[in-house]
């Protein structure tokens, strides 16, 4: 056969491309090509060679340029991708561009992956004591002082520090060193275990060396991370490498000094705000196994393991697993796959395991071990329900909470008010004529931001002034409606003067490390207030915070998703968690209008895992997910025609297929950003039946005219409906 290479190329599209191999240089499966792509070039990845291809050899192109003379992904990884694209019926391109870093996807050299440090110069060292400079230039020659540092321990210690250190380096005053990756002498010792953690440890240790899913299911606080600490370091000492997928980064700087100052290896960190050479760097070392630990967000569960241990997905049942555009793969599900492939256990730790993890433990396919005991809290907090009915409320906080805040701060302790919702006020009504300020694009209820005097809409981020007046009538009584987290700030530092109120939400913490600097402070023993959203859930263990007042938890009681019962529960749960987490014992509040709702006092009665399993006990009865699966067909487009025609037809393609299909139909919401959105579900009791129609469904799509006119994309098990 002659050799005709099949690439994989970063584009939108169905199809793989073939050419023919370059004059130079072996092109094997897995490593990057560079070819001639429409009128410009593109740097794909070979996904066989030696195919009989479709296109005539004559018209075939040819590749340019071998980049990497190995493989670059090794067979694992790329057995992998291939099926993860046929499963999540991805574009095959969009799924190995997602496996790869962005400065790998370029035709480049390969970053030095040798680890990075700085020193001063001697220029440097002298201009310690004579140089005017400031900020963080004066910072950073200040840091070095003590001796060179990696790039690493500079990130923790000093964010935003790459400008200061071209700045220096351009002057003359710091020089890069190059060195291997650095060990450290573990400077924290592991607390002696529990029994229950102990048991786990000794459970999962059993298993390393071959493939076998763990759930661990501990309230937030029972030590899993120590659980994850000692297998890692059993790992590792096996000259082996683990993987901890975490949901978000915020908690990583965190995560990441317990890791190093623990194991005393240095920590490969790979999440998307990371400067692009640092990722591919963590990367690649990954890849030639020097790295032993890496720490990443859901993209990082692509990276390569030449030399894997372990696995371990934190906070398994977080939504941030699942990517929500492009190729839209879980990563909890590809965690799965990989640790199968690659013989090594995976664990999935939560303190509120996802209905599926938890279904998959009633099947006998994950082995669940508990985690009961919180080792430095007294007794697990006690959740209350404030009824909210009948209640004179301050701007939507009941007397009840006032008074249990003001006890707290009272007595020194810290609280915390939990409100899913930024800004201001989630509308903004006219109390003469009914008029409330709306966004033309999404024809939903505009967002008061106060502070910054400003109408948001908080899905397409259109903005506004707010008037002066009613834009319908002229009254001029525009009034608040409902409470956002800056309201709720706003009324208690009215109410509590003389203690600190921060909120903590995604606009008092859009710089940089501004989140970490909130908390900061919190760790004294001193009182204060929180305001917070879901950014609060979760991390950093807050020793003086023993009051949790959750308010505005109702309209998670009546959503259409059937999702939101179960993410109300672990919402509650995982807020509820942070009270009393180190020796004083925490409380919890639940102001609600709906008290006797079955979920809450379930939950509250019996705890997460009855409620869970009422749950459970529910989606099976209805055939829901994960008993049921669904696949979802989003189209979006300008005119609401195009998306009726193009979803009219892709339903008249699946005519006679064995599956349940609910629409066409509007999306929840059904104008979004000035674009008209429909949605097309289809349902079936068996994967692989589903499975089956879909691959030529999909492929049929693609050649629709109708679907030229349209956005589109699929989405297999979606999360939001
Ligand atoms: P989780 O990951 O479940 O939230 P962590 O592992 O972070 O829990 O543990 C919570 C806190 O309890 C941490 O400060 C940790 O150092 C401490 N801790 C965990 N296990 C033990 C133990 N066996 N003895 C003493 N302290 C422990
Ligand atoms: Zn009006
Ligand atoms: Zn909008």
């Amino acid at each position: 056969m002659p050799a005709v290479l099949r690439v994989a190329l970063p584009v939108p599209l169905p199809t793989l491309f073939d050419y023919l191999p370059p004059e130079a240089g072996q092109a094997s499966v897995g490593s990057r090509v560079l070819v001639p792509f429409g009128k410009s070039t593109a740097v794909g990845v070979v996904v066989a060679t030696e195919v009989e291809t479709s296109v005539g050899q004559a018209r075939l192109k040819r590749a340019l340029r071998v980049l990497d003379d190995a493989a670059l992904l090794d067979a694992e990884l790329m057995a992998t991708l291939a099926w993860a694209a046929e499963y999540w019926l991805g574009a095959p391109g969009e799924a190995y561009a997602n496996a790869l870093p962005l400065a790998l996807r370029e035709d480049r050299a390969l970053p030095d992956t040798r680890e990075e440090m700085w020193e001063l110069t001697q220029a440097g060292r002298s201009a310690l004591d004579a140089s005017s400079r400031r900020g963080r230039s004066r910072a950073l020659l200040e840091t070095l002082a003590a001796g060179p540092l990696s790039a690493d321990v500079l990130h923790e210690a000093l964010p935003g520090w790459r400008d200061a250190a071209r700045r220096l380096a351009e002057a003359g005053l710091i020089a890069r060193v190059d060195a291997r990756l650095a060990t450290h002498t573990p400077s924290t010792v592991a607390p002696a275990l529990s029994a229950e953690q102990q048991q786990a440890v000794s459970t999962i240790g059993a298993a390393l060396g071959r493939f076998q899913p763990f759930l661990l299911d501990g309230v937030t606080g029972s030590g899993k991370t120590e659980v994850y600490l000692a297998l890692m370091e059993q790992v590792i000492a096996q000259g082996k490498q683990a993987l901890l997928l975490v949901p978000e980064i915020g908690l990583a700087p965190q995560t990441v000094r317990r890791l190093r100052e623990r194991l005393g290896v240095s920590v490969q960190v790979l999440h998307s705000n990371l400067a692009e050479g640092d990722r591919a760097r963590a990367w690649l070392r990954a890849r030639t196994g020097e790295a032993k630990l890496i720490l990443g967000t859901r993209s990082a569960v692509f990276t390569p393991l030449p030399h894997a241990g372990l696995i371990v997905v934190d906070e398994e049942h977080d939504s941030a697993y699942k990517q929500q555009e492009g190729f839209r793969y879980h990563a909890r599900d590809l965690a799965l796959l990989r640790a199968r492939a690659l013989n090594v256990p995976v664990v999935l730790g939560s303190a509120t395991p996802s209905l599926e993890s938890l279904a998959n433990v009633k099947a006998g396919r994950y082995q669940s071990l508990h985690l009961r005991a919180r080792p430095g809290a007294v007794r697990p907090p006690q959740v209350q329900i404030v009824d909210m009915r009948a209640q004179r409320l301050e701007h939507g906080l009941s007397p009840a909470l006032l008074a249990a805040v003001a006890d707290t701060v009272a007595r020194g302790e810290q609280a915390l008010v939990f409100r899913n919702r930024r800004g201001y006020a989630p509308v903004l009504l006219c109390h003469a004529c009914g008029w409330h300020a709306e966004c033309p694009r999404c024809e939903h209820p505009l967002t008061l931001h106060a502070g910054r005097r400003q109408l948001i809409c908080h899905h397409c981020d259109y903005s506004s002034r707010v008037p002066e007046q009613c834009p319908s009538c002229q009254a001029p009584q525009l009034k608040p409606q409902g409470q956002g987290t800056e309201r709720l700030e706003e009324a208690l530092a009215a109410r509590f003067t003389d203690v600190p109120v921060l909120r903590i939400d995604r606009e008092t913490t859009r710089r940089r490390d501004a989140f970490e600097q909130l908390l900061e402070g919190l760790h004294e023993e001193r009182p204060a207030i929180l305001v917070g959203t879901q950014m609060l859930a979760k991390g950093h263990d807050l020793p003086n915070l023993t009051l949790v007042a959750i308010v505005g938890v109702d309209e998670g009681l009546h959503s259409v998703d059937f999702r939101a019962s179960e993410r109300l529960a672990q919402l509650v749960v995982q807020v509820a968690g942070r009270a009393g987490r180190a020796s004083k014992p925490g409380r919890v509040l639940l102001q609600t209008h709906h008290p006797d709702h079955p979920l809450l006092r379930q939950l509250l009665a019996q705890g997460y895992a009855a409620a869970a399993s009422s749950l459970l006990d529910e989606r099976r009865s209805i055939e829901l997910p994960p008993y049921g699966h669904q696949v979802l067909l989003r189209a979006d487009a300008h005119q609401r025609e195009h998306v009726d025609a193009f979803l009219a037809d892709a339903n008249a393609a699946l005519a006679g297929a064995p599956l349940q299909i609910a629409g066409p139909m509007p999306a929840p919401m059904p104008l979004r950003a000035g674009r008209h959105r429909g949605q097309l579900l289809i349902e079936a009791t068996s994967r692989s039946a589903l499975h089956a129609v879909l691959r030529p469904w999909h492929q049929a799509l693609w050649r629709l005219p109708s679907a030229r006119r349209v956005r589109w994309s699929l989405d297999v098990d979606p999360i939001d409906l």
